[in-house]
């Protein structure tokens, strides 16, 4: 048997579902196509964020509200991991221009408000959105979905393919994590400039140098039910924040 189209996930949908009435949000899931440590796939960040996109779509439904989670972006920039085979990065400019390309997709057709689900900490969408906000009449928003939940579920929760993106993959999608015992432990080397490690100076970290197996953050406590509470709590919070966007008055944003 077939399962039907899941409410709001757009590359499901026919037209006449989507035609019917407007979708007042739409949620873009930004991923990346990377390593992550030796135990998660390379489309960690793009599973994780069209996961949570389509669970968030899924809870908006059953409050009748229309959020459309859009196809997910695979690709994210990813400068400084140039040297690990088969990185696939795209330039901040180029994001521009396909989130500016996006923008114009979907103001003429009813949205008010466009989520941007970031799922990759390379991803600097602020730049972006400050850039192409004076250009639209959409609301554009940015969530960095692993930020939604609650980080005390975890002792580590770690940054890179650490025990909170493993818990979340051991959840989304068990079958593609590697055995445990392959685990690698995530360490990442510290910087020996006293102002990035203070966190006033800031410089791209260079992956090969920082870490040896890919992860910052040691994964080692993961488990699926850690995944499975904390995407459940991300994708409450998040769809109380779409339902919220489908009736904000943009001239009446403040308290
Ligand atoms: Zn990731």
């Amino acid at each position: 048997m077939r399962d039907a189209p899941r409410p709001g996930v757009l590359e499901e949908l026919a037209w006449p579902a989507v035609r019917s009435a407007p979708w007042p949000v739409a949620l873009m899931p930004w991923g990346a196509t990377e390593a992550h440590n030796t135990h998660l796939p390379y489309g960690t960040d793009t599973m994780l964020g069209r996961e949570v996109a389509a669970r968030v779509a899924a809870a908006c439904a059953q409050r009748d509200v229309r959020v459309a989670a859009l196809p997910a972006m695979p690709f994210g920039v990813n400068t400084t991991q140039l040297d690990l085979p088969m990185t696939l990065n795209v330039m901040p400019s180029t994001q521009l221009m396909l989130l500016r390309d996006m923008v114009r997709s979907l103001e003429p057709h009813g949205v008010r408000a466009l989520v941007l689900l970031n799922a990759h900490g390379g991803n600097e969408l602020r730049a972006l959105v400050r850039e192409l906000q004076p250009e639209t009449t959409l609301l554009l928003v940015i969530v960095n979905w692993w930020q939604a939940g609650d980080h005390a579920l975890f002792a580590e929760p770690g940054d890179h393919a650490g025990a909170l993106e493993t818990a979340a993959v051991l959840h989304v999608a068990p079958h593609l994590v590697a055995d445990r015992a392959t685990w690698g432990q995530g360490h990442a080397r510290r910087s020996v400039l006293d102002g990035v490690r203070a966190g006033w100076a800031w410089i791209p970290r260079r992956w090969t140098q920082v870490t040896d197996d890919t992860g910052v953050g040691n994964p080692q406590e993961a488990t699926a039910e850690q995944g499975a509470a904390f995407v459940a709590q991300a994708v409450s919070r998040i769809s109380a924040l779409c339902v919220e966007l489908a009736t904000l008055d943009p001239a009446a944003m403040y308290i």
